[in-house]
C-alpha cells in the first residue's frame, strides 16, 4: 500500500517513509491510497474475538502488504496491553472505555503502537531516532510512555514550566530510562517552536535523526481504528445487532478520522458524531461546509482545545470534499464548559457513573441527536480519559472525592526529573549536540 498526501503534490511514499517522516514535505498528511475492506464473514464470529485478535485482523488488513504477518502480530502484542471494555449505562446507552492504558487516555492506543512500528523500521538499520514532543500537558505523556524502553530511540518532552497540572507534571517527568523532560521557561508555543527550529537546523540534521511523533503521524490513526471494531464486538455479545451511533469527544480529529476509515473498513455503524467543547470549528464546518480556524479557547476539556482541527484534511479528502456526503456519516455540535459539569452531575445521578469532562461533551452529543434526529438508537459514548486525570474538575462538579487508581497514585510519589531550560534555541541546540 501506498501513502499520499492529502495536498497531492508529491508522489505517494510508502509506509516506512510515512511513519518516520510523520508530515509530508508538501504540509499535507499521508493517507492509505486504498482503504481495503474487512472480509464480511469477520463480524460473523466477531463477539468471540479478544480486543488484541480484533486488532490483529484489523491490521493485517490494512498492513498486511507492507509488513510481514509475524512483524504485525509483534507489535499489536506488544502495543495491545490492556482493554477497552464497553460499559453498559443502560439498554440504549454504552460508554467504550479508552482509558486502562498506562496513562490513562486513549492517545496510549496510538503511540504505543506507533513507538512499536518505528522500532520495527529502524532495528537493522544503525539509525537511532530522538523524537522531539512539545506538550501543553496531557499528549506528551502517552506519547514518551509510549516510547519507555525502547531500544535505540530516545524521547525529549518540552513543556512549559508552571503551566502544566501537578499530576500532568509527575507524569512527564518521573518516567526516566530514555525518556528526558525539559521545563522550558516560557509558553507553549514556546515549546513548539523550539521543537519547529530543531527540525530544520542543519548541524541538528547531520548530526542526529529528529522525528515529531505527533498526533498526525499516520501510525497513531492506524490502530485508533482497533477499538471500534472491538466496540461492535462486544455490544454484539450483549445480543445488539444493529449499528450503533457513536458519539466522538473531538479535538484535533484523529480519533474521529479512525472512526471514518474503519466505517469505509466495513464497520457497520450508524453514524458518529463529532462532539466538540467551545473550541466549534468541526461543528461550524459540518454546518456551514466553511471551515474556519479560530484561535483556541480554554476550557475544562482541554486535550480538545483546538481551534484549526488538523486532521479534517483527511476527513475532506476522504469524502471528496464534500460536506453533504460527510454529513450522512457524521453530525456535529458544540457544548459549553457550564453544559459539560452539569452534564457530569447527571451522569454520576442517572447512572452512577463517574465521567471525565471530555467523555461527557461525547455524552451532549449522544442527547442532542436523541432530541433531535432519533430516539430509537442504541449508543456508544467514548470515554476518551480517566476522570482522576481531571479531579480537580470533576470533585468541583459533583462534590465528591474521585480515587485515584493506583498506576496514577504511584506516578504522585516518584521524584521530578526535569532539565530547566530557557525558551531559548541556541540553548536547546547545544543540550541537543553535547
Ligand atoms: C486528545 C484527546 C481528545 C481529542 O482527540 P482527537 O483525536 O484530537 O480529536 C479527547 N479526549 C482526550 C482525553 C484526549 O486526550
Amino acid at each position: 500500500m501506498k501513502y499520499y498526501s492529502t495536498n497531492h503534490s508529491i508522489d505517494a511514499v510508502d509506509l516506512r517513509t510515512a511513519v518516520l517522516q510523520g508530515l509530508p514535505k508538501d504540509k499535507g498528511l499521508y493517507m492509505p491510497d486504498d482503504i481495503p475492506l474487512i472480509m464480511p464473514r469477520f463480524f460473523e464470529n466477531i463477539q468471540l474475538l479478544s480486543f488484541r485478535e480484533i486488532a490483529t485482523s484489523v491490521a493485517l488488513t490494512l498492513l498486511g502488504e507492507d509488513l510481514p504477518s509475524n512483524v504485525i502480530i509483534d507489535i499489536i502484542d506488544n502495543a495491545i496491553t490492556f482493554d477497552t471494555p464497553l460499559i453498559k449505562l443502560d439498554d440504549t446507552h454504552y460508554v467504550l472505555e479508552l482509558f486502562h492504558g498506562p496513562t490513562l487516555a486513549f492517545k496510549d492506543v496510538g503511540a504505543r503502537f506507533m513507538a512499536r512500528l518505528m522500532k520495527h523500521y529502524i532495528k537493522d538499520t544503525d539509525q537511532k531516532l530522538t523524537v522531539l514532543v512539545a506538550t501543553s500537558g496531557d499528549t506528551g505523556s502517552a506519547v514518551a510512555n509510549g516510547f519507555l524502553g525502547i531500544d535505540g530511540i530516545d524521547v525529549i518532552i518540552l513543556y512549559p514550566s508552571g503551566k502544566v497540572s501537578k499530576i500532568q507534571e509527575q507524569q512527564l517527568t518521573t518516567m526516566g530510562e530514555n525518556i528526558t523532560a525539559i521545563e522550558v521557561d516560557g509558553s507553549f508555543d514556546d515549546c513548539q517552536n523550539l521543537v519547529k527550529t530543531a527540525f530544520v537546523d542543519k548541524a541538528l540534521g547531520q548530526k542526529m535523526t529528529l522525528t515529531s511523533a505527533n498526533s498526525i503521524n499516520i501510525a497513531r490513526l492506524i490502530p485508533q481504528t482497533f477499538y471500534y471494531f472491538h466496540a461492535y464486538a462486544q455490544l454484539k455479545r450483549q445480543g445488539n445487532t444493529e449499528p450503533s451511533v457513536i458519539s466522538i469527544p473531538s479535538g484535533n480529529a484523529g480519533n474521529l478520522t479512525a472512526a471514518l476509515i474503519a466505517k469505509r473498513m466495513g464497520l457497520p455503524v450508524k453514524r458518529f458524531i463529532a462532539a466538540c467543547n467551545s473550541n466549534d470549528s468541526l461543528a461550524k464546518y459540518l454546518h456551514t461546509g466553511e471551515l474556519v480556524a479560530k484561535p483556541t479557547k480554554h476550557t475544562i476539556s482541554n486535550a480538545m482545545d483546538v481551534g484549526n482541527p488538523s486532521n479534517l484534511m483527511r476527513i475532506q479528502d476522504l469524502y471528496s470534499y464534500s460536506v453533504e456526503f460527510l454529513r450522512q456519516d457524521l453530525l456535529s455540535w458544540s457544548f459549553d464548559d457550564d453544559a459539560t459539569r452539569a452534564t457530569i452531575r447527571d451522569i454520576y445521578k442517572t447512572y452512577n457513573y463517574i465521567m471525565d469532562p471530555h467523555g461527557a461533551v461525547g455524552y451532549l452529543g449522544t442527547k442532542r441527536y436523541e432530541e433531535e434526529i432519533d430516539r430509537d438508537s442504541v449508543h456508544i459514548i467514548l470515554e476518551t480519559a480517566h476522570p482522576a486525570k481531571f479531579k480537580d474538575t470533576v470533585d468541583a462538579a459533583l462534590g465528591i472525592t474521585v480515587d485515584i487508581p493506583s498506576r496514577l497514585e504511584q506516578v504522585l510519589h516518584k521524584s521530578k526529573q526535569s532539565l530547566r531550560m530557557p525558551a531559548d534555541f541556541e540553548a536547546f541546540k547545544q543540550y541537543l549536540l553535547s
